[in-house]
């Protein structure tokens, strides 16, 4: 079968050939382990995410703090394989299923969670550059899209990330999803529904100002957001220097007041503190051993 997954369309056998993502015709991951990091409403009780990193990516951001993983090769399972993770990640006490960057493995994924479905929340954690017919066809399987929503200019969209039409495609995405999932919480906890997460960008506060204004205008004040402030300079943003900065507290505060002044009800803010390497997933310290 020809590989139309997600927007870039390789249209390649992927039996026989990789595409933009990089990634042939196996599940490839590259880390498995439970992850404090994510938003605070999406677990339970403090009890961690059970996160699986995906290994490559349909884009390619030079921003990106997953670099050392989404670039790298990572190791080949099974479906069988994946289920057992999804298992073992219950098992450890993870309060989800955090599915990080998987949009190139929609497929084999639904093909898991078809074998089994875990009794805590699964979580699409994907970049935003999805295609319709994938989003659809997760919906039965998927508990939580979490979305992220980069740019509003296109300009932006293929200079940082080399994703053309990105607002366009991902607020399709976004709008389908939120109408198929209403947000429903238990104890605190977001078990089914839509968040969507904005990296603030060092000198794009405008663009950042019209992502929010869109998401208020189309996906209502009460659209679950989590404002992020932790970009960090990578090796990748050398070449582009307006960005190879931490972000500027008075770059976050402009954006935040913004979000207060649209009257958005649900906004995660993030501590400018977290603006540094601190936060990039520690990959290499994590004592819990998973089989696969
Ligand atoms: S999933 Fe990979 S191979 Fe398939 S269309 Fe997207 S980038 Fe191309």
């Amino acid at each position: 079968m020809l590989c139309n997954i997600c927007p870039r369309g390789c249209n390649i056998n992927r039996e026989t050939n990789v595409g933009y993502c990089g990634i042939n015709d196996k599940i490839e991951i590259s880390k498995v382990m439970l992850h404090y990091g994510e938003e605070p409403f999406l677990t339970k009780d403090n009890k961690p995410s059970g996160a699986i990193f995906f290994a490559g990516c349909n884009l390619k951001c030079v921003y990106c703090q997953n670099y050392e993983i989404s670039n790298s090769r990572g190791k080949q399972i099974s479906v069988e394989t994946l289920v057992s993770l999804y298992k073992q990640l219950e098992d450890a006490g993870a309060s989800n299923i955090d599915l990080v960057t998987p949009t190139h493995f929609s497929n084999l994924i639904i093909e898991s969670l078809k074998i089994y479905k875990p009794k805590i929340p699964v979580i699409f954690n994907c970049g935003g550059y999805e295609s319709i017919e994938t989003i659809k066809n997760l919906l039965n399987y998927v508990d939580v899209f979490l979305f992220d929503f980069k740019y509003f200019d296109d300009k932006y969209a293929i200079k940082y990330s080399k994703a053309p039409n990105y607002f366009e495609i991902a607020s399709k995405a976004i709008t389908l999803a939120t109408k198929a999932k209403p947000n429903i919480f238990s104890d605190g906890q977001m078990i089914q529904g839509v968040v969507i997460r904005h990296l603030c960008i060092p000198t794009l506060t405008e663009d950042s100002k019209h992502v929010l204004e869109y998401i208020a205008n189309n996906f209502g004040k009460d659209t679950y957001i989590s404002l992020m402030s932790q970009f960090t300079p990578t090796v990748n943003t050398n070449n582009f220097p307006e960005i190879n900065r931490k972000l500027k507290p008075i770059e976050y505060k402009v954006v935040l007041n913004y979000a207060i002044k649209l009257g958005l009800n649900h906004v995660l803010i993030q501590d400018l503190s977290s603006s540094g390497e601190e936060m990039i997933p520690d990959f290499k310290h994590d004592n819990h051993i998973f089989k696969y």
